[in-house]
């Protein structure tokens, strides 16, 4: 069922607390942490605790919770203290952009020069 936690996604796992992360923020709805493999200075992801296998598929069931995902960004770059220095909000979506966990997840990315168009 759509939003049930599904027992072979990384990312419901780490929900479950199966798989460590480097957890920096966590709401009701939410957990962000630090991404494995750091693209910038500050790189790190916010996943709603729910599983939906994009943003667009979350923000079309769970507008919420959707929302709850952009807060929590906006409250990661203000603990990273990165709003002045220019940050920018990522959600890869199918293989074609990107995407590797299917697993709805915000990209915050922020330290470094960031160059557009992206890749
Ligand atoms: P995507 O490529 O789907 O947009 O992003 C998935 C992200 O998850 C990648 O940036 C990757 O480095 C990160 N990632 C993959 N496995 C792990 C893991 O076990 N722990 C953490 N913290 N990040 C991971
Ligand atoms: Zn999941």
């Amino acid at each position: 069922m759509a939003g049930e936690p599904q027992a072979d996604c990384l990312f419901c796992r780490i929900v479950a607390g199966e798989v460590p992360a480097t957890v920096v923020r966590e709401s009701a709805t939410t957990v962000a942490f630090r991404d494995i493999n750091p693209q910038a200075p500050t790189h790190v992801l916010v996943i709603p605790k729910v599983h939906h296998p994009d943003a667009a598929s979350l923000a079309a069931a769970e507008p919420e919770i959707a929302a709850d995902v952009l807060r929590e960004a906006g409250q990661v770059v203000l603990d990273e203290k990165v709003e002045d220095s220019g940050y920018r909000i990522v959600f890869n979506t199918g293989a074609g952009a990107g995407q590797t966990v299917f697993h709805a997840h915000a990209h915050v990315l922020a330290g470094r020069g960031l160059t557009w168009p992206p890749g």
